[in-house]
């Protein structure tokens, strides 16, 4: 179905999208629509939410430039392809794009860290080095190493965690080593802490406490597979992961919300020998105290992750969601179009009303989505199932 296209001077098609403007504000703006070169490719963006890396940006607490269009998590349809890609993909194909898009060919690729590709943090383009999912349309890099085809039936919001939410969830589980029969402890759950709890229950763990402070959260891990969930705010609740393990400490603890006060709990919470999987993102200063660091000799792990990326991962994830292994659904909470941008920010960054992320649909007006609730089910042009 051709789209509306709308003209800027001269010849260039626009398509709107929401920009960072500066500290605290962001614009939904007309800007030019991307085409692409060789290797790269234009989708049109169906579904994409927001992330809690969104907030820190415009909260200016993660610096990007002004002017960048904002979010790194899309689903969608292949618009426009450069040259190289016919004979791999149609347009027209629905598609997913991890929040990492690595070139797959570079020093950091090719040794098995393509999420640090060109450099430190490199595989994270996206709404940080280039435009982002906010928009009508995405130019996708390396399209090749990044477009994953969304198996048949599955629908928008079923698959819309996999390019980040999903995958950094569950690597938390996956560099935590954890084994089968391991005890795990994951502190925060965010949509992240739920899905590194996913995560650890997929990877075999036995004992998976979930530690929060939000009663709906803790009540959505046990959902998801957690056998033991604390309130931090009730009690230590490192005291009481030590009673559960005989005094021990969890084999693996993982950290989804990067504050000292949960990397110092998630830290004092491992035993001897245990592996805290961080998974936050911090800013400031970092400080291991030194009886729960063991002096240094504790023989304990400490391992940082940025989500994995790539057509491959992305691949393994929906096969996950399509065998019905994983269900994430439930964690999309609300829905809004992309014109609703402010309401939904301020909805997801405040925490309000239960939310745990919103889908944002480009091509659906406000009276399309109910508006009392924000919680009906949308339905999506072009996204929907196609059996
Ligand atoms: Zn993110
Ligand atoms: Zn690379």
């Amino acid at each position: 179905m051709p789209e509306p296209r709308r003209r800027l001077k001269g010849n260039v098609t626009t398509m709107k999208a929401v920009v960072f403007k500066a500290r605290d504000r962001i614009a939904l703006e007309e800007v030019p629509r991307p085409r692409p070169r060789a290797g790269e490719a234009v989708i049109r963006i169906t579904t994409t939410t927001i992330c809690g890396t969104d907030v820190h940006i415009v909260r200016g607490e993660y610096p990007v430039r002004p002017g960048l269009i904002l979010g790194h998590e899309p689903v969608g349809v292949i618009d426009e392809l450069g040259a190289g890609l016919e004979e791999i993909y149609q347009v027209g194909q629905r598609v997913i794009v991890g929040a990492i898009t690595p070139c797959g060919q570079c020093f950091y690729c090719l040794n098995g860290s393509s999420s640090q590709c060109g450099g430190a943090l490199g595989g994270w383009k996206f709404g940080n080095t280039i435009n982002g999912a906010w928009a009508e349309y995405l130019l996708v890099p390396d399209a090749k190493a990044n477009l994953a085809p969304i198996p048949r039936g599955l629908s928008d919001e079923e698959v819309v965690l996999c390019p980040d939410i999903f995958s950094t969830g569950l690597s938390g589980a996956e560099s935590g080593g954890i084994r089968v029969g391991d005890s795990v402890a994951v502190f925060a759950q965010g949509p992240i802490g739920l899905c590194a709890t996913v995560g650890a229950k997929l990877k075999g763990a036995s004992l998976i406490v979930a530690v929060d402070t939000m009663p709906e959260r803790l009540a959505m891990a046990r959902r998801l597979g957690a056998t033991v969930t604390l309130d931090a705010a009730a009690g230590d609740p490192v005291s009481e992961i030590k009673r559960l393990t005989d005094g021990r400490g969890v084999d693996v603890a993982i950290e989804a919300l990067g504050r000292q006060e949960t990397f110092e709990n998630a830290l004092r919470a491992i035993r001897p020998g245990g592996t805290l999987s961080s998974l936050g993102v911090y800013s400031g200063k970092l400080v291991a105290p030194y009886e729960a660091f063991y002096a240094g000799l504790g023989d304990q792990r400490i391992v940082t992750t940025l989500c994995p990326g790539g057509k491959e991962r992305m691949r393994r994830l929906m096969t996950m969601v399509e065998h019905r292994r994983v269900d994430l659904s439930a964690l999309v909470t609300h829905h809004f179009a992309l014109d609703d941008i402010e309401t939904a920010f301020d909805l997801f960054s405040h925490q309000r009303d239960g939310v745990l992320k919103v889908a944002l649909h480009p091509a659906v007006s406000s009276s399309q989505i109910d508006a009392a609730s924000n919680r009906g089910a949308v339905v999506v042009p072009g996204a929907h199932r196609p059996r």
